[in-house]
């Protein structure tokens, strides 16, 4: 069976690239990123392009990978701060890591309207700004939280329960693919995605340098 071909860039996307190629540093792309209307639902909807947080030294040990921001975020223009936000500073603490030595990033910047799952063009549209934030910070070790970032680094097919709990070698860097927050929550404290993220954090944790 022949794998089916990726979709070809949109124009917005082509464009979304150049710019973020050309940012020689965070603050640049940043700065670049904030005024991006490249999808026009999103931009028409969102308060703010929630960029994300990087240490204040700019070398993170690891960076974290969600899959875009909710209302919190698009309120504060910051990543994960909302319940998802809680319950991952408190596993992250649990497994023995922090946020301050972390990048927190999402692939998509804009919140979708209602939370909806980003549609395809958008993603294919925010790419550059992610491959470009990763190119920069170059973190040795990345941690996709849920199945949308998952895919993003694994590809279209990635099934979460396959990939997750261990590394995966990926343009020099290791991938770790895991549960999002906001399926911790859903599944209360004593279902399996909370005790996995915290596994696979942990695990995470004693592979770092
Ligand atoms: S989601 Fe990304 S590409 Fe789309 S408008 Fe927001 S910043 Fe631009």
């Amino acid at each position: 069976m022949v794998a089916p071909r990726p979709p070809r860039p949109d124009a917005p996307a082509v464009e979304v690239a150049r710019v973020a190629a050309a940012a020689p540093d965070w603050e640049t792309l940043a700065a670049a990123a904030r005024p991006c209307v490249a999808c026009p639902e999103l931009a028409a909807t969102r308060q703010h392009v929630v960029v994300g947080d990087v240490p204040l030294t700019g070398r993170p040990r690891f960076a974290l990978v969600g899959e875009a921001p909710g209302a919190s975020e698009d309120e504060t223009g910051r990543p994960f701060v909302g319940r998802s936000g809680a319950l991952l500073d408190l596993l992250l603490a649990e497994a023995g890591l922090s946020r301050a030595e972390a990048a927190v990033l999402n692939v998509v910047k804009c919140r979708p309207p209602g939370n909806r799952t980003p549609r395809a063009p958008e993603v294919a549209r925010c790419s550059g700004w992610l491959r470009r934030q990763l190119e920069l910070l170059d973190p040795p070790v990345v941690v996709a939280l849920g199945l949308s970032a998952a895919k993003w680094f694994l590809g279209p097919r990635t099934v979460l329960a396959q990939v997750r709990g261990r590394p995966h070698p990926l343009g020099g860097r290791a991938v770790w693919a895991t549960y999002h927050p906001s399926a911790a929550i859903r599944f209360g404290p004593n279902g399996a995605p909370r005790a996995g993220l915290l596994a696979d954090l942990t695990a995470v944790a004693g592979t770092l340098p």
